[in-house]
């Protein structure tokens, strides 16, 4: 398998552009198993070859991003909301000491339930000590970050976390982030509701600038005078020094007589509990059972091996959001209607599928796909395809899809998630 980066993405596209993508055998194959449907949809069924190409402005580049846009399966049908976005195409607002970009479901709109915000903070870099209406899961994706909170017990927690780790702030427990030596870091957010948007947070800089000076004297027990050099802006990230102190120092200057949050509000890499292995990739678990704190976000981090399918189910309970972090991915989510769309992934990308919507992932390129899941949910629930088929009656399965029962024995039955298994 060819990956579809490059160059080839940009041959794919001349292809489809110059019309040359119905090959005798696919238009052979559409008669079984193209878009039944009435009338007819897909390049498949187009008799002349020109009515294939597109000759308009386009921007090569980009398009050739998505073959399954420019050239879709001749199974889709009937399209449906988007349900691919991307960090690659969002600006960022960028500060002294870090920058951040965002996709909430004013910019996404299907993404009712998660915003998702793309941060990187410099070494030394700080994000504002600040809280919000909303609770805060992330995951690292690259270096070093130093993060504190405290609940609404007065128990304070400060902890250092590194790639693939992930922290859970619940709604309104007020919190900081530090990027830490060599290099910083780098992290995705996922707030548990669409609307949210990383630059509209509870800032603690915003409220001090707009308290009367001698109630902030009162509160804090202190000359009115103390505060006559606070800032009249916000920061929300700066530039702070480097190196920051040792973890230990922190630890015990923050310490509180009601002692530590009893449960950690950050989750290590090493604690995901395998769900799945099998010869084709893994599933890891952190969701309210193992990452207990969490109880809005459940999540799993994927990785299908080249050739191989995160077979075909949905999800009961909840929307899945997900974030593309390595390799190339093919995802097509059905509908009623019926509607089925397909759309490439690629690393920075987010995926939305809508809860109980059938949707399978499809490593096409020649490297490990990984990408994580997340629901606003506390549990992570799955039903696959093939398990509830292997399962049923089988002569209701056979006379349903016209199958020899024979062909229905061979479906997995126990649920292997990637396949070949
Ligand atoms: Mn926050
Ligand atoms: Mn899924």
């Amino acid at each position: 398998m060819e990956t579809l980066s490059g160059l080839s993405r940009r041959r794919l596209l001349a292809a489809g552009a110059a019309g040359v993508v119905v090959t005798a055998a696919s238009a052979a194959s559409a008669a079984s198993f193209g878009n039944p449907d009435q009338p007819a949809e897909g390049a498949v069924n187009v008799t002349n070859p020109k009515a294939l190409t597109d000759p308009g402005p386009q921007d090569p580049d980009l398009a050739g991003n998505e073959p399954a846009f420019l050239n879709p399966p001749a199974t889709d049908v009937n399209g449906m909301p988007q349900f691919w976005a991307s960090f690659n195409l969002v600006p960022k607002r960028i500060q002294n000491g870090g920058w951040a970009r965002q996709i909430t479901q004013e910019d996404f709109k299907i993404s009712t339930t998660i915003a998702g915000v793309n941060m990187r903070l410099g070494p030394g870099g700080v994000r504002e000590l600040h809280w919000h209406q909303q609770a805060e899961w992330a995951v690292m994706t690259y270096g070093n970050c130093r993060v504190t909170i405290i609940d609404e017990n007065g128990r304070p927690e400060v902890a250092d976390v590194k790639e693939g780790d992930l922290w859970y702030f619940p709604a309104g427990l007020p919190h900081s982030l530090q990027g830490l030596e060599p290099d910083g870091c780098e992290f995705v957010i996922a707030f548990d509701n669409g609307d949210s948007s990383e630059f509209n947070t509870l800032l603690v800089t915003d409220w001090i600038a707009h308290t009367p000076p001698e109630v902030l004297a009162k509160s804090f027990g202190v000359p009115v005078e103390a505060f006559k050099n606070i800032p009249v802006h916000s920061k929300w990230i700066y530039q702070s020094n480097v190196p920051a102190p040792p973890l230990a120092d922190v630890e015990a200057q923050i310490a509180a007589s009601a002692g530590k949050p009893p449960n950690p509000y950050v989750f290590r890499r090493a604690d995901f509990k395998p769900l799945v292995e099998t010869k084709s990739g893994t599933v890891g678990l952190a969701d309210s059972t193992n990452f207990l704190v969490s109880k809005t976000i459940a999540a799993t981090v994927v990785t299908i091996k080249p050739g191989g399918l995160r077979d075909m189910h949905w999800h009961p309970n909840a929307d899945e959001w997900n974030y593309w972090i390595k390799g190339d991915g093919r995802v097509t989510v059905f509908n009623t209607g019926p509607q089925a769309i397909t759309a490439n992934f690629h690393p920075g990308d987010i995926g939305y599928v809508k809860k109980a919507f059938g949707h399978y992932v499809e490593n096409i390129g020649d490297t490990d796909l990984v990408y994580m899941e997340v629901f606003r949910a506390d549990r992570f629930e799955e039903v696959s395809l093939s398990d509830w088929l292997a399962h049923s009656p089988i002569d209701m399965v056979a006379e349903t899809l016209n199958l020899d029962p024979s062909v229905i024995a061979q479906f997995p039955k126990d649920r292997p998630d990637l396949v070949p298994a």
